[in-house]
């Protein structure tokens, strides 16, 4: 699948030191390829991957961070913008607000309307009314009315009418005078485009003048999905997506061809049959979910605020030259406690989590650290073999803590010293997996 691609890809980049054009041309070229096995289109995908090179090439990677784990944020940023960026809420005025429902049979159409009026009802406090203008079925009329009593919202149908128009015009009459706040239509959808679909839901649309028209697509159907989309946004100039099934085996794909082709945000998504199974879309959430890459973003986000490139050079500089002391294990630790919670952090790195599980990350680990360092003079903490029994003895007393706890910290710090002179950084994801050890 396509997370699985993407693992792939950027796993070229590990071990290099630095984003440069040659190691991000074979990666990218892996995220293009796995774009377009999510059902991207072509153009679409080899826009992007032009975008994220240009922005790529000639960052500066942190000597904390992977170059990989700095492109696989790039690409995060990229598809999020794709996607439409922030959230796009959806628009409740009007009263009652008129939301109509457009979309092929099968889509979910009938489905999302009951979520949307259970979601109105419990979350926006609304008196939503389900309106029910598919009426080639029996059957259709009778699903609305299951759906409706499920959630406790009242359903809107007139059987003997044939006349889709007629009946939501009604049934906003309805809601007016019983003070339903929400009308939601749905309508019927055919297997495939045509024009008598078409003829009716536009009819509906201008008769009505929804304050949101929102066209209902399953999320499996990949690339047609792009061609309904672009066909129902010609007649209806629709107001927002809602993409369905997302729950199964799906192509985050259609999102991304969507928003690229319709220009048209995705408002929420479905995930499953439920009626409480809706989602607000969140443009970065769905980067993620496509990319699979954990917490990963947040992590080098977190560490991108929080890390003073130069005072990682610095350190580097004098672990090379043997100077490195206690104050520059002080601020380290310091560095890594302002990323945030210890076992958020090591939560955030993937693969880590299951490891670690049952090892016990205090979060005050660091306090009696702390305390040993801050009782050692300037001079010990920056030679420490002058440290001998006596003067431990006296760090102990001063500190609060007993000597082994000294003499195991002095350990510590020996043996990190030369860890870090063996790893090439000194900076947070190598403090941690010392911290871990
Ligand atoms: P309509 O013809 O557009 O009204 O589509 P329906 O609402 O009747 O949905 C068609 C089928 O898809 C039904 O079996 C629904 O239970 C199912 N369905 C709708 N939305 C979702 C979803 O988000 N996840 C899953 N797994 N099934 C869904
Ligand atoms: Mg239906």
């Amino acid at each position: 699948n396509l997370s699985d691609k993407l693992d792939k890809a950027f796993h070229i980049l590990k071990g290099h030191g630095k984003i440069t054009e040659v190691n991000v041309a074979e990666t990218l070229k892996e995220v293009r390829r796995a774009l377009l096995d999510a059902d991207v289109n072509f153009k679409i995908a080899k826009d992007f991957t032009t975008k994220v090179k240009e922005k790529a090439i000639g960052q500066n990677v942190l000597t904390t961070l992977q170059p990989g784990q700095l492109l696989v944020k790039i690409v995060k940023d990229e598809l999020t913008e794709l996607m439409g960026g922030d959230v796009a809420g959806i628009n409740l005025s009007g009263n009652p607000t008129v939301i109509l429902m457009s979309g092929l049979q099968g889509s979910g159409k009938t489905t999302f309307s009951g979520k949307l009026a259970n979601y109105l009802q419990t979350k926006k406090n609304k008196k939503p009314l389900l309106v029910a203008c598919d009426i080639y079925r029996p059957a259709a009329i009778q699903q609305l009315y299951v759906v409706g009593d499920s959630i406790a919202v009242e359903v809107y149908s007139e059987p003997e009418n044939k006349n889709p128009v007629e009946i939501a015009q009604n049934a906003i009459k309805h809601a007016k005078a019983n003070g339903f706040n929400v009308v939601i239509v749905d309508t019927a959808g055919r297997l495939a485009v045509d024009e008598a679909m078409m003829t009716e839901i536009s009819n509906v649309h201008k008769a009505i003048q929804p304050h949101e028209t929102l066209f209902v697509v399953d999320s499996m159907t990949g690339q047609d999905a792009v061609n309904t989309a672009k066909a129902f946004n010609d007649r209806l100039n629709f107001d927002g997506v809602i993409l369905t099934k997302l729950d199964g085996d799906t192509r985050g794909g259609a999102a991304i061809s969507i928003k690229s082709v319709v220009n048209k945000p995705i408002k929420f998504v479905g995930t499953g049959e439920k009626m409480d199974a809706i989602d607000v879309f969140y443009p970065s959430r769905m980067a993620e979910r496509i990319l699979g890459m954990g917490d990963v973003v947040s992590l080098v986000e977190r560490a991108q605020e929080q890390f003073d490139e130069e005072e990682a050079r610095k350190i580097q500089k004098k672990i090379a030259k043997n100077e490195f002391g206690f104050d520059d294990f002080l601020s380290q630790i310091q560095q890594v406690k302002k990323m945030g919670n210890m076992k958020d952090l090591v939560g955030m790195i993937p693969g880590a989590t299951k490891a670690m599980k049952d090892v016990e990350i205090e979060d005050d680990a660091f306090k009696s650290i702390e305390a040993i360092i801050h009782s050692m003079t300037p001079k010990e903490r920056s030679k420490p073999v002058i440290i001998d029994v006596k003067r431990k003895a006296r760090i102990a007393k001063g500190s609060g803590t007993k000597i082994e706890q000294v003499n195991q910290l002095m350990k510590q710090f020996e043996q990190m010293s030369k860890m870090m002179k063996i790893m090439q950084g000194p900076g947070g994801k190598n403090m941690m997996k010392m911290m871990g050890n």
